[in-house]
């Protein structure tokens, strides 16, 4: 498994994507632009890597030339609503590029399908806001920046946001070989709505309040959450408080691949993960798991602090989004990961570029000295 970046997920925001309909690919002079595109690309950034230097120029400009190539061919779209190839432009409807399909006669534009349709804002404004949320901001800051009302941001972001849960779960997250699972707590939120905030009895959370009660009680929501090792992470709430063997069921099923090695902290429930596929679940603190290099949880408590530093950016999350925000944490998570493994294997290899340093150099080299 390697560590996969999920822009094809990103990607899918933008693009638009249905179960129910034929997806919104992109056809070029008979290749079809799949969403699995940056899949691809990850495998060949992985093979590219271990390709010597001579290898990489010829592959370098193997790619410039069929770059070249399709920037003669126009770039049409597959059609939206039966797949078809044989599209024409068909003029423009509402300022946005319109095409016809040749196959089934029906007529579609450039945003048919994504989460982009039918809005007033351009595609500047969708992926600046799409950034933003990558980049957890709250949504005032957005606003503020973009000169819009907060209303307006709000329903961009959950639309993103939306779109990102629904390719997570058409595309599950399948976590495998070595994995870390375990649980982490946030506190209820009902950020937003005053009639739910009636309801439970009482007043708004202040931006970095506390639970009423000490300890884990009803006030805290459950994050299901796994990662594995060098590859995907994945976060889902389903109740309060510690969950049962059934909850923990529920938020894994269909996320977890035959053959792999779960490690967890003992919690009794997740040796019923078990009985969702051929997987074996490994108690960390056991006794027989000495080996502290190995049985360890050290990715997974990076990921809870990485959800908790979301949801302090974000101010807080409403508890009935919170699905919704965990695609958004585990997809940016894998982002930071992928990013940081992939920095790592450039400066561990050798390389004729010097990349050793002193303690010395550390200290004294290159450092900024302000004039005043
Ligand atoms: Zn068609």
């Amino acid at each position: 498994m390697t560590a996969t970046l999920p822009p094809h997920r990103f990607v899918n925001v933008i693009v638009g994507k249905r179960v129910d309909k034929p997806k919104m690919g992109v056809y070029n002079g008979g290749n079809i632009r799949r969403r699995h595109k940056m899949n691809a690309l990850d495998k060949l950034m992985e093979s590219a890597r271990k390709l010597p230097e001579e290898r990489l120029v010829e592959l370098q400009e193997a790619a410039d030339k069929m770059l070249a190539e399709s920037e003669t061919v126009p770039l049409v779209p597959i059609c939206v609503r039966c797949g078809g190839h044989s599209i024409v432009r068909n003029g423009h409807k509402h300022g946005k590029q319109a095409y016809l399909c040749r196959d089934c006669g029906k007529s579609f534009v450039e945003t048919t399908n994504t989460v982009m349709y039918y809005s007033h804002y351009g595609k500047d404004v969708w992926e600046q806001v799409t950034k933003d949320t990558y980049e957890r901001k709250a949504i005032d800051r957005t606003a503020k920046a973009l000169g819009l009302d907060h209303h307006v941001v709000f329903n961009m972001r959950h639309k993103i946001l939306k779109a990102l849960e629904d390719t997570e779960e058409e595309e599950p997250i399948e976590l495998g070989e070595v994995s870390e699972l375990d649980e982490t707590f946030v506190l209820d939120s009902y950020k937003g709505s005053e009639t739910e905030r009636e309801e439970a009895g009482r007043e708004a959370r202040k931006h970095g309040a506390k639970a009423s009660k000490p300890g884990l009680s009803q006030e805290y929501v459950c994050i299901c959450s796994g990662v594995e090792r060098g590859g995907d992470s994945f976060a889902r709430t389903v109740n309060r408080a510690v969950p049962s063997k059934e909850e923990l069921q529920t938020a894994f099923k269909g996320h977890l691949l035959p053959r792999s090695l779960l490690l967890c902290d003992g919690q009794s429930g997740y040796k019923a993960l078990e009985g969702l596929t051929d997987c074996r679940v490994e108690n960390v603190n056991a006794e027989e798991n000495q080996d502290k290099g190995f049985y360890h949880l050290n990715h997974i408590n990076n990921f809870h602090g990485f959800i908790k530093s979301c949801c302090r950016n974000f101010r807080g999350v409403a508890t009935k989004y919170l699905n919704r925000y965990n695609a958004l944490f585990s997809s940016a998570y894998q982002q930071c990961e992928a990013h940081a493994h992939n920095f790592f294997e450039i400066i561990s290899q050798c390389s004729p570029f010097q990349r050793h340093y002193s303690n010395y150099d550390v200290r004294n080299h290159n450092l900024l000295v302000l004039l005043s």
